[in-house]
């Protein structure tokens, strides 16, 4: 008998069967792909360079908590992202900074002459309710229009005038020459990979791994206590109020025999071309290698899910589905498709470490890793 069923090897259902393993419950996770890490898992690929199955994971976070948990299976090298945005015939650096604004133009400001120069572009808009609105009410109709029309077309297939303010509430505008992408205190990749610290992370007497399986065709077979879900919340109910929208993308790998491809790791393209970005692996990953692996990312309606779409409609239909999971007996949902939200890794870890603890109640939890050491306090 199994205290606890997971369904998904991604980073919510296995932060989930680490944590109750390492306090004693058996756990079965299982995953319908072959392979373990969900969205994040790495491999090295024909050329043996380390690429990402599922488009580009860079690891950023505030959370000391977050981080602290995760470094008892990983090692981490310093990796700040940046990421430059082809407009106008020329690759300038996104978010929008003092130099991307002085390429764009050809002008020298100081950040005083930027913040004036966005001030006077920008439109009164109130309330500010889609992501156009953000956008325009920072930087104006002509920064919104190079920049994040078009890109937020191809990425959603829908206007920003009809998505959630949240979506461009992420992408910020900058007066100073910060060219990095994230912010965030803990800015690092996992030394040897995601899969590699998922190995780690899920090599626990405790946890069994079925890959290969879809969970309807074993749930009845084997015996369990709890379900963690964290697969979508619309199958787990049958659809039954109708599927919820999820975004796809079509991922292009290229390997090319030269050592540096692009100026940088990200180059998005914000118009014209049919893919959204590109990426270059080796600036991530630190890898040194003769050739070197990118990925071209094509967003399209079909196929896996993998971006939950941020509508005030969407939110409606899914909070129908909230309100069933919270009937559903002994099954918890977490994770980025458990729960229909747009989240990044640093919040899915924290959502299934917040789920542990209340699952635990007031316990005390023993972590031990990796010869690292620590005791949780429950709060
Ligand atoms: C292209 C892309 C780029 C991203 N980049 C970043 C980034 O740079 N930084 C960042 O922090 N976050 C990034 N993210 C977000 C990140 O991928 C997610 O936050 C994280 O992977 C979510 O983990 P999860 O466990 O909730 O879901 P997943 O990783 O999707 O895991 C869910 C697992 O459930 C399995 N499953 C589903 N249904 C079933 C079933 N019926 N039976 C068995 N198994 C099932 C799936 O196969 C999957 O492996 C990105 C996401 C995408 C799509």
């Amino acid at each position: 008998m199994f205290d606890y069923l997971i369904v998904g090897a991604g980073f919510a259902g296995s932060v989930m069967a680490e944590r109750l393993a390492s306090s004693g419950k058996k756990i079965l996770i299982i995953d319908k792909r072959n392979h373990i890490g969900g969205n994040t898992y790495d491999y090295y690929d024909e050329s043996g360079i380390l690429v990402h199955k599922y488009g580009p994971h860079i690891f950023h976070t505030h959370s000391r908590d977050v981080y602290d948990y995760l470094s008892l299976f990983t090692d981490w090298r310093s990796y700040e992202h940046k990421v430059l945005a082809a407009v106008d015939g020329q690759l300038v650096p996104l978010p929008i900074n003092l130099n991307t604004i002085n390429t764009l133009y050809g002008l020298q400001l100081s950040t005083d002459q930027a913040e004036a120069f966005l001030k006077e572009r920008a439109e009164k808009i109130s309330p500010v309710k889609t992501s156009e609105d953000v956008v325009m009410g920072r930087v104006g109709k002509e920064l919104y229009e190079k920049f994040f029309k078009g890109y937020t077309k191809k990425q959603w297939d829908l206007d920003p005038s009809q998505l959630d303010a949240s979506v461009t509430a992420r992408v910020p505008v900058r007066t100073n020459k910060d060219d990095r992408y994230f912010t965030d205190t803990y800015q690092v990749m996992p030394l040897h990979g995601y899969t590699n610290l998922f190995t780690k992370m899920l090599s626990h007497p405790n946890i069994n791994i079925m890959l290969n399986t879809d969970y309807r065709d074993v749930i009845t077979f084997v015996p369990h206590k709890y379900i963690i879900y964290t697969g979508p919340i619309d199958s787990y109910f049958d659809y039954c109020y109708g599927q919820l929208p999820y975004r796809s993308i079509e991922f292009r790998f290229e390997t090319y025999d030269k050592d540096i491809f692009q100026p940088t790791g990200t180059v998005n393209y914000p118009n014209g071309q049919a893919y959204t970005r590109i990426t270059e692996f080796k600036y991530l990953t630190g890898q040194q290698h003769k050739k070197t692996s990118v990925v071209y990312e094509f967003p399209k309606a079909e196929g896996d899910p993998y971006y939950p779409i941020p509508t005030a409609e969407n939110a409606a239909l899914y909070k129908k589905y909230q309100l069933l999971a919270e009937t559903a007996p002994k099954t918890y949902f977490t994770g980025r498709l458990g729960t229909y939200k747009y989240y990044n890794m640093d919040q899915v870890i924290a959502q299934s470490l917040t789920l542990f603890k209340s699952i635990m109640k007031d316990q005390p939890i023993e972590m031990q890793a990796n010869g690292y050491k620590k005791t949780l306090q429950q709060t």
